[in-house]
């Protein structure tokens, strides 16, 4: 399997392959930024590309997710760069205690400030800052209640919570999963995406024109109530953009891992990454190690077929395979993309009652 995909925009690129540490470097070919998911080994990354980073994504701190963590602030401290942190709640804390861990009297006041986003089980997010002018005292800046009643999107399909912009053109969302303890899923979501609709338009009177350009603009702003003026008459631009836009946010890469086969994940992962263009699933064991799998609270190579078939995802890439199968992790992927193109053709109802099946399996094993 390529360890390198491009899609659309951005480039999502296995740092240890398959078997190795997870961790995924996303860069954008926009802005040549990049983000991480994961902090397992780092030390494959170039310089430069550990530079390009501004934000981390962290599922959980199990050794294997969080051991690159010193050599990203290695490569990063110097260049007096704000990074961005997500993950479950208390890894500010655990962020404070490594940085707390070196010695930092050689540089300047203002050399290391970091921003931290912690995301709770009920989609709730708490950001903290730290820098080393105070010795890396946590300051919470803020809470934020998740966007989403439950009358509006009912469990388990909630709670989802926007965690943060990633880069110019995208921001994040996060839910967090059950691994025996909190494993945060992530999607990674572009720019809007436009379509100008020529006929509506037309049967407006309204010429094309730089006005186009300008209302995007507004749009992708949330600025909905501002005037904009087409040939001499002004519109209001959330009633502009109904009429002569269509505009979606394309769910480009979701990254789900360490999680146990269970409705509750299943219904998360959907509530938060429904239709997602690539789907980037821990794949740790093949389907005949079901019994492991849930003791250990992972994922088969059928389960993450039928969490991929049930999203309608575009893509299924397998990563994060355990060790064991070190001689052939092929055999493996092939195993879980041969599930996934037999799942993709069945209707959603078919890849229902498969789920239900394979639950009925992982609840008659003792964890
Ligand atoms: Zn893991
Ligand atoms: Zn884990």
């Amino acid at each position: 399997m390529n360890e390198t995909i491009t899609q659309n925009t951005i480039e999502c690129h296995l740092v240890n392959g398959v078997g190795g540490d997870p961790c995924v470097y996303l860069r954008s070919l926009h802005s040549g930024e990049a983000c991480l998911f994961d902090l397992g080994t780092l030390t494959s990354l170039s310089h430069k590309q550990l530079l390009k980073v501004t934000t981390v994504m962290i599922s959980h701190t199990h050794l294997d997710h969080f051991i690159g963590f010193d050599t990203l602030i290695r490569a990063t401290f110097s260049h007096k760069k704000e990074l961005c942190f997500c993950g479950p709640k208390g890894v500010a804390t655990q962020i404070q205690h490594k940085m707390r861990g070196f010695t930092w009297n050689l540089i300047d006041d203002d050399q290391i400030r970091y921003v931290v986003h912690e995301i709770d089980k009920e989609g709730c997010t708490q950001s903290f800052s730290l820098g080393n002018i105070d010795g890396f005292e946590l300051h919470k800046r803020g809470r934020k209640d998740s966007f989403l009643s439950s009358s509006t999107c009912p469990l388990p399909m909630a709670p989802q919570s926007f965690i943060t912009d990633a880069t110019k053109e995208a921001r994040i969302e996060g839910v967090c999963l059950d691994h025996g303890i909190d494993s945060v899923a992530y999607l990674y979501q572009g720019g809007l995406r436009f379509v100008f609709k020529t006929d509506e338009a037309a049967r407006l009177n309204l010429r094309p024109g730089p006005w186009i350009t300008e209302l995007q603009q507004y749009i992708s702003a949330n600025q909905y109530s501002e005037l904009i003026s087409v040939d001499g008459e002004y519109w209001q631009t959330g009633e502009l953009a109904a009429e002569v836009l269509k505009y979606s946010t394309p769910r480009l890469v979701g990254y789900v891992t360490d999680c146990l086969f269970s409705w509750n994940n299943i219904g998360r992962i959907k509530g938060l990454m429904d239709h997602v263009e690539v789907l980037v699933c821990e794949t740790n064991y093949d389907c005949d190690t079901r019994d492991k799998a849930t003791q250990n609270k992972h994922l088969t190579s059928k389960q993450v077929a039928l969490i991929a078939a049930y999203l309608k995802a575009g893509k299924l890439v397998n990563f994060h395979i355990s060790k064991i199968y070190h001689e052939d992790y092929n055999a493996v992927i092939t195993q879980s993309q041969d599930f996934f193109a037999t799942f993709s053709k069945m209707d959603e109802v078919a890849v229902k009652e498969e789920i239900e099946q394979e639950l009925k399996l992982v609840s008659g094993i003792k964890s």
